[in-house]
């Protein structure tokens, strides 16, 4: 009997690696298509001054329009395309179309704030033109390096070595600027602070949270905070989804946050209408209303 239940778990098992492997495989295959097919589409995510609500920078984050999948998030995606390559030419769009993006706003007369774009080690190097990628982008879209940031994991940064560092000493040299995404979830963070040329810190979405039931998180948070500030680095909370949690980091010296409380990550057509506004409503109150991301 025993014998017959392992085999039986052990089919099940096989079976759902089978399915999970397939996926994998097919996903592997539609990314190589995606991009030629305009599957792939930048969504927005404000961030906005706490005490005002003013728009102060917006998150691109990457959404694929699956023909059969249906509406696919980067968790799902982004970890196959950086193992098979596809993550370069997926980062050049990403960097391209945010340019282009800008210089929409632009031509509609509406100014943006500063657009930032997450972007992989993968990206940065195993492909030692990332830089002149970004000269080139920002040319093609008459797009000021002062318009973009580009945030980098701390697991980014812990595998770069010199030849890395130098890239990002010559990004920063074009303009473009450097903010460390999921603060504290990493190693070391603090080598990197002094390390790397970097402006702002984003601190976790899984500190945030924890306000204001964990004490633990509030610590993290309110020590962050203070650190960001003895070196000048600007912060910005992530994943803000409640009215205490948004008391508590005003309190803490927190000035700009990004989260759901706010908006939840939006296309480019309602972020444009976000912009003529310029400020979010704080009647806008996802927590009573969760819509679906
Ligand atoms: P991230 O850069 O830390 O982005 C923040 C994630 O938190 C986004 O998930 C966003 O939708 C979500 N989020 C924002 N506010 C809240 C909130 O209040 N509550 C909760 N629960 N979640 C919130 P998303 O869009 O699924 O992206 C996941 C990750 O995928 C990103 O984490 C980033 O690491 C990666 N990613 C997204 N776009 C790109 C891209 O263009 N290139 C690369 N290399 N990675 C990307
Ligand atoms: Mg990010
Ligand atoms: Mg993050
Ligand atoms: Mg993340």
């Amino acid at each position: 009997r025993a014998k017959d239940e392992g085999r039986a778990r052990y089919c099940l098992h096989s079976a759902e690696l089978d399915r999970k492997v397939h996926e994998r495989v097919e996903l592997t295959n539609d990314l190589r298509a995606a991009l030629d097919n305009g599957e792939m589409e930048l969504y927005y995510q404000p961030q906005v001054k706490l005490a005002s609500g003013q728009i102060v920078g917006l998150e691109a984050l990457l959404r694929w329009n699956h023909p059969q999948r249906g509406l696919l998030m980067p968790d799902g995606f982004i970890p196959i395309a950086e193992k098979t390559g596809s993550i370069n030419a997926l980062g050049h769009w990403v960097l391209d179309r945010a340019c282009q993006q800008i210089k929409d706003w632009r031509d509609q007369g509406i100014a943006p704030p500063l657009v930032a774009i997450n972007v992989s080690a993968a990206e940065l190097y195993t492909n030692s033109g990332y830089e002149q990628f970004l000269s080139e982008s920002f040319k093609r879209w008459d797009v000021a390096p002062g318009d973009i940031e580009l945030e980098l994991t701390e697991s980014v940064l812990m595998e770069t070595t010199q030849a890395h560092g130098d890239t990002l000493t010559r990004i920063r040299d074009l303009g473009a600027s450097i903010a460390i995404d999921d603060f504290g979830t990493g190693y070391s963070s603090l080598a990197y602070l002094s390390a790397y040329p970097v402006s702002r810190l984003k601190i976790a979405q899984q500190f945030v949270l924890g306000i204001p039931d964990n004490a633990s998180d509030m610590v993290i948070t309110r020590v962050t905070l203070g650190l960001a500030r003895e070196l000048n680095v600007e912060v910005v909370a992530e994943g803000v989804q409640t009215k205490a949690q948004l008391d508590f980091l005003m309190s803490a010296g927190c000035t700009v946050g990004q989260g759901f409380y706010f908006s939840r990550p939006v296309q480019a057509g309602r972020v444009t209408e976000l912009l003529r506004g310029g400020f979010i409503e704080p009647t806008v109150k996802c927590d009573e209303n969760p819509a679906p991301n």
